[in-house]
């Protein structure tokens, strides 16, 4: 039994909603699902056997560490390593069907001499210049002999559907697909497949999406996330006491203060100092005060809350982001270790 004193709670149904979402308006595409960065704190392992089992079948993981962490792979499933291979990544490349998505040069070099004519990824880059082999490169002999399973791009502003630099990437990637010999063609992530038909082409890579996240408009994702706490202490203030770092909160009549075991260790911002909510007994009461590394303080005046409650923390992500000004990638990548991850 775990005892934790802070929880995640995972919405599994939720998260595959959100993937067939996704799926369908993939439309003829496959859809994939990053799980990277430990399925976005999800936990990846969970991630990817509540997808395999609803039908996904390709996994993009960013490193090798990340795709040993998922455990021997099921027959079928297709995973693929973002950040591709560095000299030590060969003995784990070589061991197993996990693909390295080749970026640079390179790696080219690297995967054609070490591993001959088995598959691997291509990521070209098409304006973003972030990661990848240029047009020019991917055109020219230095992939001659590559047996690409997927080449991929990936586009820098699919969450603003009317940034001009969206289409010209799409028509970058789709003269791509004329040069480039590949078994697949992939370009859109989860705000990217909502951009329409001219970005699906055969395989999407939603990540942020599945997780609840709202990446553009016309999304509609189900929270997969909850967040929960125990109280460690309920306490007595009085007016004109402080309450926390700096002596930031000063009560301004008789309250009580309850003091959670969370804080910005656990993912928990402290931009929600002054905007975050906590419900208690069904009621949204304010945090007070600045949220410390392991802690923070909620106002449960009137609230019928003693010492070793549960206290739910507002975590809805679109609004999460709106009001800490925290992208939802890190409000779900930063949230840490020390959670009870428990999938409802
Ligand atoms: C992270 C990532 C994705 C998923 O992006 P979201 O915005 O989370 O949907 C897709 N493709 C690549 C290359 C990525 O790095």
């Amino acid at each position: 039994m775990n005892t934790s004193p802070l929880r995640l709670t995972i919405d599994g149904a939720a998260l595959v909603a959100n993937w067939r979402w996704y799926a369908a308006r993939s439309e003829t595409a496959a859809c994939g699902a990053a799980v990277k960065a430990n399925g976005y704190g999800m936990g990846a392992r969970e991630v990817v056997a509540r997808l395999a089992a609803s039908g996904c079948r390709d996994f993009f993981v960013s490193s090798w560490d990340e795709a040993e962490a998922l455990g021997p792979l099921d027959d079928g499933l297709s995973l693929s390593v973002l950040h591709g291979l560095r000299e030590a990544d060969l003995p784990r490349a070589l061991a197993g069907r996990v693909r390295p998505v080749l970026n640079t040069p390179g790696m080219v070099a690297r995967w054609k001499a070490a591993a001959g004519y088995r598959p691997c990824d291509l990521m070209v880059d098409t304006g973003m210049n972030r990661l990848g082999l240029s047009p020019a490169e991917a055109g020219s002999e230095i992939v001659d002999g590559l047996r690409i399973a997927t080449l991929m791009s990936h586009l820098a502003c699919a969450d603003t559907p009317e940034h001009p630099l969206n289409a010209v990437q799409a028509e970058r990637f789709a003269a791509l697909t004329g040069v480039v010999a590949a078994e697949r063609y992939s370009l859109s992530n989860s705000a990217g497949i909502c951009l329409g038909a001219a970005y699906r082409f055969d395989l999407t890579r939603p990540g942020i999406g599945l997780y609840g996240g709202e990446p553009g408009p016309g999304a509609e994702p189900s929270p997969v996330v909850g967040l929960s706490a125990e109280v460690l202490q309920v306490r007595a203030v009085e007016a004109g006491d402080a309450v926390g770092y700096g002596a930031d909160f000063i009560a301004s009549g008789p309250m009580q203060v309850a003091t959670l075991n969370i804080g910005y260790a656990d993912g928990y911002r402290r931009a929600f100092a002054g905007v975050g909510t906590a419900i208690v007994g069904g009621e949204v009461r304010p945090l007070i005060g600045r949220v410390s590394m392991d802690l923070v303080a909620v106002d449960v005046t009137g609230c019928d809350v003693v010492e070793g409650d549960w206290v739910g923390l507002e975590y809805y992500l679109p609004t999460a982001s709106a009001v800490t000004g925290v992208s939802q990638y890190e409000l779900l990548t930063g949230l840490g270790r020390r959670y009870a991850r428990d999938w409802v």
